[in-house]
Order: structure tokens, then sequence, then C-alpha cells
């Protein structure tokens, strides 16, 4: 159906108007959030089609998420019909995919290439770096991992990186850079990063191919451009194209190139039209670099700058408590955004004892609100730092009947770490659960790699037994390699050290400790400066927690117990969706670009929000800033900020003072809701009594405080189970240190001292 184009400009202010129809020249339109910069993206995607007889075919827009993507293809069709369906519209990543698949010859890659995620390259670094000898402490793989994203970020191919690489450890990423990129081409796969890169060498070093995607895309379009990092500059650079003087180039360094040395195409450029808030930047930990968009004009010389400052998502309330917040943030340009949607609700703030107390503020209210003012779950959206937070409130919200969805995150029970560390109890729980041992027979890896594997299953087929009992026979095996029985060996030991905590009495939360030490789960994630994998040990944190308060309700509960309540949780899974949908539970980052009529901030404390990375980081709290703007914006009617005065991570209760952000609001937008007399609050005046308060991210031992208690040959001890028994001998030292010990009927028992209720007589 042809749209009408003065309907399609109908409603839209002058600025937006100006923004749909511009033609002729690279156009930039920058404005705060909720001021309609999507929704222009979206009706001049829609005019170009109705109005000026573009074909869908000729345009590419890029969005930040899939998700995103999703929408704005759902709203062009409906303005404009299934036409819609030729346009690209998809995320950076997903456009280099499809044009990688098509182009894959040129890049002698078959058409079956695999694309290697952040663990599948993980594991391809480190067998890198063990090839290369390289020690482990020394240059972690998984730092290695970080930087060489960080070099493709910044277009940045092994060759140049090892002609400017400094000192040795330079030299050695430099190497394994190298060698790096040719076992992937090995493999004919590609990792994430690589994406991006491939594509722009792909266009850099075939002009023929570059001409094709600039004469096919007409139109490129792309959403959030604050977040773009170097090497996704240079993609938008490549597909537009351009006459000498239109797109000059920028190296890493930020000079601009001659154009006219490098040969360019024929073609004249696309029509770039990029949109962006520079406040709204929250990437930078992934190479995001708002200087593409503060040097927009100069890059593109002839570019018009839109500027739109009429706000029409949320209520002066909010955006005034937005403003006030931002405007601390130094080296901004200053915004005049205002709205006439009218002054809206105050803020509420609420105070809560801890997180618990936190999670059932917020369920109670959204239950208020759903019954008194006409709100639907779908309305409501919950917003916090880390995706580890998301645990506590799925629990209150599973509890109390409240249909809800984590959207951009893995549900918490879901996550590997989690999985992994589940499977560790699971086995120790039965030692028949052949499933879990097998996920995490080399996880993390210590060298038990398939064919090893493969050769247990071999040797338990002939002999008909378990393969746990093949597992403890490997060196019968057919075909093992010494190495591999060797490591099969120690990891048949771990297992029997595992088991002595759980059979000298320790519940599930000693247990896990003991698991994510001993198995060096933990020491590899601690190890990493990967974020993700930050992200991982606060998810360990939160289990860890979960076990404590299971220990703390259950006194008497085995480690089955915990578990089956741990499985009771996960599988709730399948809340009906009733007409009001779900209420929406998300990460702060997660939130980019989305709106909702109520919005609750929860876990406003300094050292969760901002997070304890950025506290006393100037720059890195500025970004900080510019996600409590992003999450404050994304509310319509209703905003709720809330905090715990305690809050649990490993079990150790930490009391963090409120967030700076809080108090960077007008006191006079907010309403603080006096707290409800305390109900059910047993469970955090337990915790509080357990131990003194502790750094959020300090280690798995702050669980609990342990002495290892010093012994030698001929000591008598007691044990909390075993009663009292000699000390027959002693090996290993530290989190390490074992000891045999007899305890007459009891039989003798070999027990790590961490861990054992055992003390010396
Ligand atoms: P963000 O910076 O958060 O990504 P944005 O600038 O992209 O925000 P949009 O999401 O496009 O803003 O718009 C915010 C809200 O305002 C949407 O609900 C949109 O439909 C509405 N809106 C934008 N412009 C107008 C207008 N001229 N008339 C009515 N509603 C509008
Ligand atoms: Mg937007």
């Amino acid at each position: 159906p042809a749209v009408d184009p003065a309907q399609l400009l109908d409603g839209m202010n002058p600025q937006q108007r100006a923004a749909v129809v511009h033609e002729g020249s690279p156009l930039l339109i920058v404005a705060g959030a909720g001021s309609g910069k999507t929704r222009v993206l979206t009706h001049r995607i829609a005019y170009l089609l109705g109005a000026r007889g573009v074909h869908p075919g000729e345009i590419l827009a890029i969005t930040f998420t899939n998700k995103a993507a999703g929408e704005m293809k759902e709203r062009v069709e409906a303005l404009v019909g299934p036409r819609a369906k030729a346009m690209w519209v998809s995320t950076f990543h997903s456009s280099c995919v499809r044009i990688l698949r098509q182009q894959y010859k040129k890049l002698g890659l078959s058409s079956t290439f695999s694309i290697y995620d952040a663990a599948d390259s993980q594991r391809l670094m480190a067998m890198v770096c063990r090839d290369l000898d390289l020690d482990a402490k020394q240059y972690p793989p998984r730092k290695f991992n970080a930087q060489v994203s960080n070099l493709k970020n910044e277009l940045i191919d092994p060759e140049t990186y090892a002609g400017q690489a400094q000192n040795d450890t330079e030299r050695k990423l430099a190497e394994a850079y190298t060698l790096y990129q040719a076992r992937l081409r090995q493999a004919n796969a590609l990792d994430f990063d690589d994406l991006i890169m491939t594509t722009v060498n792909l266009l850099q070093a075939f002009p023929d191919v570059a001409e094709h995607y600039r004469r096919r895309f007409r139109h490129v379009l792309v959403d959030e451009y604050q977040d773009t990092n170097h090497a996704q500059y240079v993609l938008v650079r490549e597909l537009v194209g351009g006459a000498a003087g239109q797109a000059p180039k920028r190296t890493v360094e930020g000079d601009l190139v001659n154009p006219a040395e490098e040969g360019l195409a024929e073609v004249p450029p696309a029509e770039l039209c990029v949109v962006g808030d520079a406040d709204q930047s929250i990437y930078a930990f992934r190479g995001a670099t708002i200087r593409n968009i503060l040097d927009f004009e100069e890059d593109y010389p002839n570019a018009k700058t839109i500027l739109l400052e009429q706000n029409y998502r949320s209520t002066q309330t909010i955006l005034a408590a937005a403003n006030a917040v931002i405007e601390r943030n130094s080296n901004r340009r200053a915004k005049n955004l205002w709205t006439d949607s009218g002054q809206g609700t105050k803020i509420t703030g609420y105070v809560a004892d801890d997180e618990h107390a936190e999670a059932q503020f917020v369920a109670d209210e959204i239950d208020r609100l759903t019954d008194n003012e006409k709100v639907v779950p779908s309305q409501v959206a919950v917003f916090y730092r880390t995706n580890a937070q998301s645990r506590v409130f799925e629990e209150v919200f599973i509890r109390v009947g409240l249909p809800y969805k984590v959207v951009g995150g893995v549900r918490f029970y879901e996550r590997k770490e989690v999985r992994d560390a589940l499977a560790y109890l699971r086995l120790l729980a039965n030692k028949d659960d052949v499933v879990s041992l097998r996920r995490i027979l080399n996880v993390p890896k210590r060298g038990i790699g398939d064919r090893a594997e493969a050769c247990v299953e071999v040797l338990a087929a002939r002999d008909r037994i378990p393969f746990a009992d093949a597992l403890r026979r490997a060196k019968e095996a057919p075909g093992m390699a010494t190495r591999s029985a060797n490591a099969i060996a120690g990891f048949v030991t771990l297992l029997d050290q595992l088991r002595s905590v759980v059979d000298g009495g320790a519940g599930p939360a000693t247990v896990l400790e003991a698991v994510l030490e001993q198995s060096g789960y933990l020491a590899e994630l601690q190890a990493s400066t990967d974020p993700q994998d930050e992200t991982r040990i606060e998810n360990l944190q939160e289990l860890a927690a979960v076990a404590l308060e299971f220990e703390q309700a259950q006194p008497e509960g085995t480690l089955a117990d915990f578990l089956e309540q741990v499985a009771l949780v996960a599988d709730s899974d399948q809340i009906p969706d009733d007409d009001g949908g779900v209420v929406t539970l998300m990460t702060l980052h997660t939130a980019k670009g989305l709106e909702f009529p109520v919005v609750f901030l929860t876990g406003l404390e300094d050292g969760v929000f901002p997070h304890m990375r950025a506290l006393g980081n100037t720059k890195e709290l500025e970004e900080e800033r510019r996600l409590a703007y992003v999450g404050i914006t994304r509310a319509r009617e209703r905003l709720y900020v809330t905090l715990a005065k305690l809050r649990s991570a490993w079990g150790a209760p930490s009391y963090n003072p409120q967030s700076r952000f809080l108090g960077e609001l007008p006191e006079s937008l907010v309403d603080w809701r006096s707290k409800p007399p305390s109900q059910g609050k047993a469970m955090s005046a337990t915790r509080t009594t357990m131990s003194a308060p502790k750094g959020r991210l300090s280690g798995p031992s702050s669980i609990v405080d342990r002495k290892v208690v010093a012994l030698k040959a001929g000591d008598r001890v007691t044990h909390d189970k075993f009663g009292l028994g000699t000390v027959v001998a002693t090996q290993g030292e530290g989190d390490k240190a074992q000891a045999t010990i007899d305890f007459g009927a009891t039989g003798t028992k070999q027990l790590l001292l961490r861990y054992a209720p055992v003390e010396k007589l």
C-alpha cells in the first residue's frame, strides 16, 4: 500500500519533519532521550519508500539489538506493508554475517563457516597459548582474548600489531594473536569481532565488492550511533562510500587520511543518516567511542545536523530528574530537553532493609498498581545494574505469583557458570549422575579432551561398567595417552576430596565453596579481565548466597535437599501469560532505547550502582551516570527508585551507602515512602550476626570466616560429626591442606582441613 506522505509527517514537530524529509547530504540527528530519534528513523524509512520512490532493497538500517531491529521492521511494515521485507534492518553483527555469507569465497572461507562465541574463542585462545608454551599465570589466555577483541575493534590486524609491539608481553600477544587468527582460519571460523573486521577488510580489499554494496544500499541509517566503535565506524564509511571530500578516512589515532590518494569508487555516496545521544553512551568498555558522533561533521564535511528538543516520552518530573543527574557530567553539550506532558506523579523512593525486602516492595507496589491504577504487568519494568540481581526478584515474583520475564540475560539458573557449579553439586550428591559428570569433566579445563573421554567410553562399553567407574580405571582404557590418564587421575582425586567435604557434614554453602576453590573454577574467572567473567563471579556469589540462606533456613538440610529446592525454582519457568502480559526484568544496559509507563530503578547503592569498579574513577563514574540517565529516561509516567540497606554477596552482608545518583535528584521531586513495619525479616537478622561486612567482591572465602587448623601426625582432634580421632598423616598446605585422621570405629578419613569441622585437642 502506498503511504500518504502527509500522514507520515502528521504530528511531527518541525525538526523531526526536517529530519524525515532531508535529502542529498549526510544527516546527523542528535538529541536527548525520548525526543523521537528512533521514531524519526522509522518514519524516514517509510517516507523514503512512500514519498521518494526508494526501493526497500536499497535500505540498510542498523540498530543496536536484534530486538530493536525486529521492532523497527514491524513499525515500518505497519506503515508501508509487506514490501518492507526486502529492507535490511539488523544489528551490525547480523548485517556483517549476511554480507560474509554472500562473499565467503573471496575470503577463502567455505560457505559453512562457523561463528565462534565467547566460550569457543576462549577455548581456542587457551589452546593457542598452550601451543606457544606461554605460562598461563604470566600470560592469561583470557586476558589475551580480551586484548585481541580490543585490537579487532580498532581494526588492528596481527601483522600491524606485531610491527608495533614494544615489550615482551606485547610481542607474546602479537604471537598469540597471529596464531589465533591462523587457527580460526583452519577451523573455517570467525569470532564475533571478526565479523565486523573481516567485513571491513573485504570491502577495502575488493573494490568490486564494495561497489556492489554501495550500488545496492543507497540509504544507510544507524540508530544509537553514540555506541559504535572504530570498526563499526569504518564499516559504515566503507558502505556509504563517496566521492573525494565526502567520507575521508580517519586513522585509529583520529588523523584524517587524504581521500584523493585512496582511489575511490565511482558510485556516488549513499545517503547516510545517523542518530544518537552522547549522554547515552554506555558501551565504552566495549570500545564504543562518542568521538564518532562528535566528529561526524568533520568526517562528513557537508553533513547537516538536526537537534530535537522536545521529549515525548516522559513527564516533567521524570525529565527534570534525568536532567539533574546528567548535568553533573563534565564535557557534555548542554541540552534543552523539554516536554509539555505535564508534571505527572512524583518519583517514589524506598529504602528497604535488605534486597529481599526491596524485591517484596517492588512486588507489592506492582500489585497495588495493577489493582488500583489500571496498570497491567506488561507496562512495568524493573531495572538493575548487574544480571545477578535478577535472582532475588525472580524468587519473590515466583512466590507471590507475579508473572515476569527476564530479558537480555539468561535466566539465573540457566547461566553457564551456575549450571557448572550445580553440576558439581549434583555429582557430589549423586555419584551416578553421568550427565553432570560429563559436563564438568573438563570444566574448568584440566586437559581431559574429547579423545580421552572417548577412550573412557570405550572402556566402559567393553567392560560394561558405568562411565564413572571406567574413569577410575582410565589408565587401562585402550588408546589413552599418559597425559590424559594423569589428568583424569587428578580429576578423580579432586572428586574424592570434594566428597570427603560432603561426608564430613558440610552444608551446601561450604561444599559449593570447596568446589569453586578446589576445582580452580573461581581462580580462572578471577584471573580473567573479560567483563563477562566478572559477571560470572557475581552470579556465583549469588548462588553462594542462595546456599547460605538455605543452610540457615534448614540447618538439617542436605545437599540433595538444596538441589531439589533449586531445581524447583528453575522449573517454575512457565508462568501463564495472561492478557496483561508480564513484568519485564532487565539490566540497565539492556534497557537502552526502550520505554515503559512504570519503571523501578533498583539497587541504588554506591558499590552496586554506580558499580564498585567505577568508584573513584571519574571516567567510569561518568559512564555509570549516563547509565542512570538511560534508566530514568525509560519511564513514561512513574518512576520508583529503591535501595537496600543491607545486601548479600557470597552470603557476606554489606552495608553500602545510598547511591550518589540519588543525592543528585532534586529533593522536591522525590516522595520517600516510609517503609512498612518489618515483617518476615528473620533471615536478614540472622545473616547480620554471621560475619562482619566485607567488600562485595571479596572472594568466596568470606562466606564463613575460616581458620585452617594446623595439624601434625599424632595430634588428637575432635570432629563435629566423626567425634574423636588421631591424625595419621598430613599433606599439602594452605587451602589444599589435608589430613588423614583415624576416627576409630568410624574409620579413617582423609579430610580437606579448610572445610572440615575439626578442632585440635
Ligand atoms: P531514546 O534516546 O531513548 O532512544 P528516542 O529519541 O529514540 O529515545 P523514541 O523512542 O523515538 O525516542 O520516542 C520516544 C516516544 O515519544 C515514543 O513513544 C514515540 O512514539 C513518541 N514520540 C516521538 N515523537 C513524537 C511526536 N512527534 N508525537 C507523538 N509522539 C512522539
Ligand atoms: Mg531510540
